[in-house]
């Protein structure tokens, strides 16, 4: 499932990364980087009523100016507003509109995405409408005035904006899971993937993913009827095999860690196959490390275990060695097989079920509050030094695939990073959610 992109544009030091982290929460985690020549292009998860989006900054457009890096700015701010499906222009309430603020209203108006025009820094209701009103020149309908910084009027201008978005629908029905095989080269990858589409199983065909990253493999698992389990489709997404076919084409490079990025991306649950003879080396991390930023389903699949010398205890070593070395997915869990001997291959689709499941997986907002008040009951929240305790009102998930819940307080700033990660250990330890991230958005009142 693809969030909506909502793109925030207008001229240098109108408030725009002010209003970003208003509408995002200053806490949330950042949840895509994409490195960009001048600046970063991060996209973080917002949401308003029932609808959610991705909120973008696209560090600031100009037209009017010749600095040498203009052209990159405005490229970057371009290709944001091109995946967007609304945008929100920011202005400056208290300088009035510039030239600036026209040209790019100008240009925004050749645009197809629709944009709504955000009047920033009206501190004061009676003066915002008057400081508002000047911005109907820029042709871009009703101006709404607002103040990132003390949140004033966002929510008029969040009610305009998602008449643009679509509402979050009821979950499709995923007719397949798609599962992604990534790890460095010579873990195993194509192994793995020839052991679980063996001759037993009905490969459907063979087709060719969307880019030339990867190859996907189309399998199917006959569920057993007589105990209730259905028929089940995997894509599976290789990134090994196409390496082996056209490498002479284009080159070791091309094949690197973005590929891995790229099958995470479009996967809902990642096999991360790991050396059972190397362990975990720097690059395994970093591709734990991306999926959990991309709020993927993982299994850890140790392979070549055939080839590890063992007694009774091996296999626990080697598993606290690898959860440790991995703990930006210490959820997921963890399997030894060896792709060569088939050992175990069978119930690594087991596991992807498990985690494609936790993944999807709605829990009601009474179990959520029931989960806060165990929490607070066992450890009631900080007071700060005035004698201002936090308070938690309620929570509610918000989304799945991952799983995310939204916690509505006081003031999120009352709430430091221990007392976080305590209620967050509390949702993990009685929901479960095994295999999946589980994302909290801690929300005060706007
Ligand atoms: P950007 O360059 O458009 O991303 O702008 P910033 O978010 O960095 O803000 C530019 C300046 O405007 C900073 O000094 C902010 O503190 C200030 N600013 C942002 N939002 C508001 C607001 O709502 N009211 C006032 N008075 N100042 C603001
Ligand atoms: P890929 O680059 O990740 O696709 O890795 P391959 O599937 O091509 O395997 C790399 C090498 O590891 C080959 O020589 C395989 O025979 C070997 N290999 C793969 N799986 C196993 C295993 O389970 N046990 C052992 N001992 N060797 C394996």
């Amino acid at each position: 499932m693809t969030l909506p992109i909502v793109a925030i544009i207008g001229r240098p030091n109108v408030g725009k990364s002010t209003l970003v982290n208003r509408l995002a929460g200053v806490n949330d985690a950042i949840v895509h980087d994409e490195p960009g020549i001048t600046r970063d292009r991060t996209y973080r998860p917002a949401f308003w009523q029932d609808r959610e989006y991705m909120v973008v900054d696209t560090g600031g457009l100009v037209f009017d100016d010749d600095t040498e890096f203009l052209p990159l700015i405005r490229e970057q701010a371009m290709a944001a507003l091109a995946e967007s499906q609304a945008a929100i222009l920011v202005v400056d309430g208290q300088a009035g509109p510039m030239p600036a603020d026209e040209a790019i209203a100008d240009w925004m108006r050749q645009q197809t995405v629709p944009v709504v025009l955000a009047v920033n820094k009206c501190e004061s209701p009676q003066q915002g409408i008057i400081q508002a009103a000047q911005f109907w020149e820029l042709g871009l309908g009703e101006p709404f005035p607002v103040s990132a910084i003390h949140g004033g009027g966002t929510g008029e201008l969040l009610d305009q904006l998602i008449t643009h978005l679509p509402t979050v629908g009821e979950l499709p029905d995923t007719p397949e899971i798609k599962v992604a095989i990534i790890g460095r080269p010579n873990v195993g990858k194509s192994s793995l993937l020839n052991a679980l589409t063996g001759e037993k199983r009905a490969i459907v065909s063979p087709i060719s993913g969307t880019t030339r990253d990867a190859i996907d493999m189309v399998v199917e698992r006959p569920g057993n009827p007589e105990k209730g389990i259905e028929d089940k489709t995997y894509r599976l997404i290789d990134t090994a095999g196409i390496r082996k076919k056209k490498n002479v084409e284009y080159g070791a490079e091309f094949f690197g860690i973005n590929r891995a990025f790229k099958a995470i991306r479009r996967s809902d649950v990642v096999l991360l196959v790991i050396d059972a003879l190397d362990g975990v080396t720097e690059q395994d991390q970093k591709l734990a490390g991306r999926i959990a930023e991309e709020g993927r389903a993982a299994i850890i699949v140790v392979n070549k275990w055939d080839a590890v010398e063992k007694d009774s205890y091996t296999i626990y070593e080697h598993e606290k060695l690898i959860l440790d070395r991995l703990n930006f997915i210490e959820w997921a869990e963890i399997i030894f097989i060896s792709a060569l001997t088939g050992k175990r291959v069978e119930n690594i689709l087991d596991l992807v079920d498990t985690a494609a499941l936790s993944h999807q997986r709605r829990v009601s907002t009474a179990t959520i509050n029931q989960v806060i008040q165990d929490a607070i009951n066992w450890h009631s929240p900080p007071t700060s030094r005035q004698g201002r305790q936090g308070k938690i009102y309620y929570g509610t998930q918000v989304r799945s695939q991952p799983p995310t819940i939204a916690l509505f307080v006081n003031d999120p700033k009352r709430f430091n990073d221990n007392y976080r990660r305590y209620v967050e250990g509390k949702f993990r330890q009685q929901l479960g959610f095994t295999g999946t991230p589980i994302r909290f958005l801690w929300r005060g009142k706007k």
